[in-house]
């Protein structure tokens, strides 16, 4: 365990940092591309669901539960069964019940959501309403392509989905945009440019040209008002590149191969609003169509855990970090208040625990494979003047403060999701 060849290298994939972080497991009796969340894994998952929340709630958003099945009309009508059936796990029959009873597991959250909507009447004046919820979905991919968590057969989305008036589409793609840019920012993950996809001149867009014109220049304006430039990026319009229901705006990462992906959304949808009857009453009493926006900040759980995990080589942010310090007395005599100073951290919501057993030199080496934030020595001196030599090994920071003041500085860096404000000069 203490020998350098055990300590995980640079190796930038999130399959092995996974196994040897102790992160997540799989296991062939649960079955491949059904990877199991293991505590540490775990941790890192709550804090990005605890982000895309917190964003939500700040956009707005309202939280909803939906059931993970529904009855296989329910995806007929939305058009799902008829393009994605192949991707879909097979519909289960209870009984001799007619096929469209039969049960299946949902390819998407959006025709849930939607029935929320039309669960009830709507007036213009209540307009947008954004429904929020962080849940899975399903891909009935094959065993010979599932692999760690990029490819899995549950997808657990970060996923809010906007009803509005034609008029309203400009801010709240624009409050989208911002949000999921805002995510990004906060993750440390590099977006290379937004695209804003349009239809081309062929057929096969549903709906009326004027509604996409107009839908397509209100991203346009989204993306101005969001002002790019300040992010460092620049919009690409992207002719063809819009889906069948509508336009949308993309945020897109390029990988050191060339190989592009959009790894989040802002997607206008004139089709299911259309397929549900999605209505409100307009102000001149006359029912009008609804706008559907889907939207997602910081994107599916799996995607972005493997994505964090090879940006950082395992080395996780504080706030994302399974353990924020460790803290190793020099010898027992410290034992006791080394206990104590965990207790306060952790009594302040931070994840801190005591490493006190094996020589200084192993446990220091296990706090680096173990990829901890940072970690804390208190030895005799230490003891007496109320300090700790800490060990910023994220941001390659080592000082010897008051233990008062590391607390501080990490439940403030915490509370911020940001890096700590050590003072200067550095030891
Ligand atoms: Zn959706």
């Amino acid at each position: 365990m203490n020998s350098p060849e055990n300590e995980p290298h640079s190796r930038h994939d999130h399959r092995e940092l996974g196994r040897d972080l102790d992160l997540f497991a799989g296991d062939p009796i649960v079955g491949s591309g059904l990877p199991l969340w293991l505590p540490a894994g775990s941790v890192i998952r709550d804090e990005l669901e605890r982000l895309a929340r917190d964003i939500a709630r700040a956009d707005g958003c309202v939280s909803v539960h939906t059931p993970v099945l529904g009855k296989r009309a329910l995806f007929e009508k939305s058009g799902h069964w008829a393009k994605f059936a192949d991707d879909m796990f097979p519909p289960m029959a209870l009984s001799d019940e007619l096929p469209g009873d039969q049960l299946v597991l949902r390819p998407a959250n959006c025709p849930h959501h939607a029935m929320i909507y039309a669960s009830r009447q709507r007036s213009y004046r209540e307009l947008p309403i954004r429904l929020n919820e962080l849940a899975p979905m399903f891909r009935a991919e094959r065993s010979g392509v599932v692999s760690g968590l990029t490819r899995v057969r549950q997808i657990n989305l970060d996923d809010t989905h906007v009803f509005c008036r034609p008029d309203q589409v400009a801010d709240e793609a624009e409050s989208a945009l911002r949000s999921a840019l805002y995510a990004q920012r906060v993750l440390g993950l590099a977006v290379d440019y937004v695209r804003l996809s349009l239809p081309d001149d062929g057929p096969g867009y549903l709906g009326d040209p004027a509604v996409w014109a107009d839908a397509g220049e209100a991203l346009r304006r989204a993306a101005v008002a969001v002002d790019l430039a300040s992010y460092g990026l620049e919009v690409v319009e992207a002719p063809g590149e819009a889906a069948f229901y509508g336009p949308k705006l993309d945020l897109q990462v390029i990988d050191g191969n060339g190989h592009e992906e959009t790894i989040a959304t802002v997607q206008l949808d004139f089709v299911q609003p259309q397929r549900f009857n999605l209505v409100y009453d307009g102000p001149h009493d006359r029912k009008e169509q609804v706008v559907m926006i889907h939207r997602g900040t910081v994107g599916s759980m799996e995607r972005v855990t493997a994505a964090l995990l090879e940006r950082y080589d395992g080395r996780m942010p504080l706030w994302l970090n399974p353990i924020q310090l460790s803290v190793l007395p020099v010898s027992e005599s410290v034992d006791a208040i080394s206990r104590e100073f965990v207790d306060t951290l952790v009594a302040r919501g931070l994840r801190a625990q005591l490493d006190a057993a094996g020589s200084l030199g192993a446990r220091i080496r296990n706090a680096r494979a173990r990829r901890d934030y940072a970690f804390a020595v208190i030895g005799d001196a230490e003891a007496a003047d109320g300090s700790v030599q800490v060990n910023d090994v994220f941001a390659g920071y080592r000082g010897s403060l008051p233990r008062e003041d590391v607390a501080d500085i990490l439940a403030d860096a915490y509370a911020a999701r940001s890096a700590p404000t050590w003072p200067k000069p550095a030891e």
